[in-house]
């Protein structure tokens, strides 16, 4: 450690959930992944794909799947920047927009990696607490041109949503930057995104990680006014995206349909299980998301987390004040649920 930079020393690399390799045995409910594999066509895609192509660099800034996104949006490619998963976009948006003259902020709980970059970046945070219920009290973020908020909807780890009209009012009263991270939309009931444009104190980022079953290839994007979108620009890595990448993502988001029937399929499960995890005396918050997250009435949240991993069922259990007493259980398919429903009945039983 004695070349690295004093404040690098002493923080913790982010911890992303476990990978176990992908075994038929293995019931894994633990990163949000999806159960439903991503659209054929990009299988006939890859089929006809020339490997030679693979001589060259990518298009540094993925125009076409750009173009692809903004069709979608009715935006222009200038209001699109595509990043290697969204996680490359916050590291992008902290390059560009924050630094210590900024007032930064996260709701508690969120997702970790704002918190993880905001130590990596040395930048000064603060977080607003979420009311008892997990819901989010907007009108604790700090209304000066100097904040930079950064908000999940639906939230992370909790997937409690702020409906549309709400967001909408407090962007157009805030006078800082808000980030949406927008990574569980399709699950929920509207986004914002429509609005990008509209506020200039506004970026959206979405993935294509959950609701395209798309987590492999390593695809988010932010969309903004050009202006914003053009300082993301300026601090991005040349090649930042692959060039398989860009054509499976532009199969994917062409294959819209495949998408909203997986994300159906994932609420209706999502509705069932939060039906069941009640009757079997969990608490479960009124998730927006592809997860619940989950209060063991009965049991202690630790033990069952390790219990079921025991039996090769992963879900993710975090060990800080707010979400001690909690697991967090991605939806999967039908199938995985009920082995995981019946592991707990059992465990319940014990
Ligand atoms: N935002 C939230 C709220 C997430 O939970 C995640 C992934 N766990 C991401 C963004 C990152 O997504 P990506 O795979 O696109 O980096």
């Amino acid at each position: 450690m004695k070349y690295c930079n004093p404040h690098i020393k002493n923080i913790e690399a982010y911890k992303p959930g476990e990978q176990p390799e992908c075994k038929d045995n293995i019931v894994k409910l633990n990163t949000n992944e999806s159960p439903y594999s991503p659209s054929k066509n990009i299988l006939k895609m890859l089929e006809d794909f020339d490997i030679s192509l693979l001589r060259l660099y990518p298009d540094p800034k993925a125009e076409k799947l750009c173009e692809t996104i903004a069709d979608k949006l009715n935006f222009s490619k200038d209001n699109i920047i595509a990043t290697n998963g969204s996680d490359e976009v916050f590291t992008y948006i902290f390059n560009a927009f924050v630094s210590n003259k900024k007032n930064v902020i996260f709701t508690n709980p969120t997702y970790t990696v704002y918190e993880s970059l905001a130590y990596r970046f040395n930048i000064n945070f603060t977080t607003i607490e979420t009311e008892s219920d997990f819901s989010i009290d907007l009108s604790k973020v700090p209304n000066e041109s100097n904040t930079v908020f950064f908000l999940a909807n639906p939230n992370a780890q909790t997937g409690i949503y702020i409906d549309f009209e709400t967001l909408e009012n407090f962007i157009k009263k805030f006078k800082g930057l808000i980030i949406v991270d927008e990574a569980y939309i399709d699950f929920a009931p509207k986004g914002i995104i429509s609005l990008a444009l509209k506020y200039d104190n506004l970026i959206v980022t979405r993935t294509l990680s959950k609701s395209y079953s798309l987590c492999g290839i390593r695809l988010g994007f932010a969309a903004s006014n050009s202006i914003n979108i053009e300082a993301l620009h300026k601090v991005k890595d040349s090649y930042n995206i692959n060039m398989l990448t860009q054509m499976i993502a532009i199969e994917a988001i062409n294959d819209e349909k495949h998408m909203l029937e997986n994300a159906y399929k994932i609420i209706t499960e999502r509705e069932r299980m939060i039906e069941i995890l009640n009757k079997m005396c969990f608490m479960v918050l009124p998730s927006k998301a592809n997860f619940v997250l989950a209060k063991p009435l009965l049991n202690n949240a630790k033990d069952i987390f390790e219990a079921l991993k025991k039996q090769n069922i992963y879900v993710r259990y975090f060990e800080t004040p707010r979400l001690k007493e909690y697991i967090r259980i991605t939806i999967g398919s039908e199938k995985e649920n009920n082995i995981l429903i019946k592991a707990l009945s059992k465990i319940n039983n014990n």
